[in-house]
């Protein structure tokens, strides 16, 4: 076993050397990672890196102490985030002590906890382990907790399930025992566009959109006032949020598009799949009465994950195909030719839309009013 002298830093001289690693998100973590093996590999510890596809990050996964038995896991991040127009008073990468403070990228969140687990291993092995201890550093958390994902598929895989796990992010000193889980979506509705004044032949997508979020504020409502609650939360129920919402291209048109992002933030005992369905239940029979409407997907507004609504999708689908493509371009879909035959009033200023009519229809005649000129003209169909 080796002596204290292995490793004779001092956790402050640790930080400063982790922080001297310049390991910002998008940057490699691969000198870091050679340093922290250097310091654990006299222990005779079982290290297990888990790299990204690239091959410039790795996770470290290290055992020390006993085998075969669930030990008890000290994790933290390796990475940190950029410090590209901020104003630091002294280079970020290179300690610096001001009033008994350390300053430095990453200082508090989160190698000053690395620091001080490495600092202390001569002093933990010098007292013997009864359990394993494992120390578990990941790469790219400041980016969506992307790192992780591979070494605990890793230790999955070979079969190593540890008893517990401190993860060391700072908390001013205050232990925190457990987190909401979160999951967001992306929905886009689709409905049919036209001209304002043709409303009710077109589908309003921001009003359809309007009112699945609204039914998304009922359940955020319901979580409000019935729960489930822990009071161990500052907010103490699970909640519903919708933050993110555009459609519509100008108040005269009816809106083709609309896509808004809304999230859930659920209790440990929350079921976020089960609150999804119920929101696609109420697309999928209460919001698509109209069988033009298309709400294709809720789409995981980062990751792209797909989950769902296709067959709200797959009806819409159907019904633009038999439309003009004219109508989703903004201006109103010319009405059918049995309705032409009788004679139409459209309004448009597309020199395009005109002629479509006039080529199609063989109606006595089309008034055409020009919403920008205001003014209304007669014109005469081909003769057929
Ligand atoms: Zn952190």
């Amino acid at each position: 076993m080796p002596s204290r002298s292995v490793s004779p830093l001092s956790s402050v001289e640790m930080l400063r050397r982790l922080i001297a690693f310049p390991t910002v998100s998008r940057d490699s973590n691969l000198e870091l990672i050679r340093f922290v093996r250097g310091i654990l590999e006299p222990y005779g510890s079982e290290i297990r890196l888990t790299h990204d596809e690239a091959k410039r990050k790795a996770n470290l996964f290290a055992t020390l102490g006993p085998r075969g038995e669930p030990g008890i896991v000290l994790s933290g991040h390796t990475d940190v985030v950029p410090v590209e127009g901020q104003a630091w008073d002294t280079d970020p990468f290179a300690m610096a002590e001001k009033d008994g403070r350390l300053y430095g990228r990453g200082a508090c969140d989160m190698k000053g906890f690395i620091a001080c687990v490495l600092a202390l291993i001569p002093e933990i092995m010098g007292r013997g382990l009864k359990t394993p201890l494992h120390l578990a550093f990941s790469y790219d958390e400041e980016v969506g907790c992307i790192g992780v994902g591979r070494l605990i598929a890793d230790l999955r895989q070979a079969g190593i399930r540890p008893r517990s796990c401190i993860v060391g992010e700072p908390t001013e000193m205050r232990p925190v025992i457990a987190h909401k889980g979160k999951k967001s979506y992306r929905c886009t509705v689709r409905g049919l566009a036209g001209h304002s004044a043709y409303a009710p032949l077109g589908v309003n997508a921001v009003e359809y959109a309007a009112e699945a979020v609204a039914f998304l504020k009922q359940m955020a409502r319901r979580h409000r006032d019935r729960g489930p609650y822990d009071r161990g939360f500052d907010i103490a129920h699970t909640t519903v949020h919708t933050g993110v919402i555009r459609g519509g291209s100008a108040l005269n048109v009816i809106p083709h598009e609309c896509a808004f992002d809304f999230e859930f933030r659920h209790l440990p005992g929350d079921d976020p799949d089960r609150l999804l369905s119920e929101f696609r239940d109420f697309v999928g029979t209460g919001l698509v009465r109209d069988r033009r409407l298309a709400v294709p997907a809720c789409r995981h507004p980062d990751g792209g994950v797909r989950t769902g609504l296709d067959r709200a999708g797959a009806q819409a689908e159907r019904v633009r195909d038999a439309r003009s493509a004219h109508s989703l371009r903004g201006v109103p879909a010319p009405p059918r030719r049995s309705s032409l035959r009788k004679g139409v009033i459209l309004i448009t200023h597309h020199a395009s839309c005109i002629a479509n009519v006039r080529r199609k229809a063989s109606c006595p005649f089309v008034v055409i009013v020009t919403t920008r000129e205001r003014r209304a003209r007669r014109i005469q169909p081909r003769s057929t």
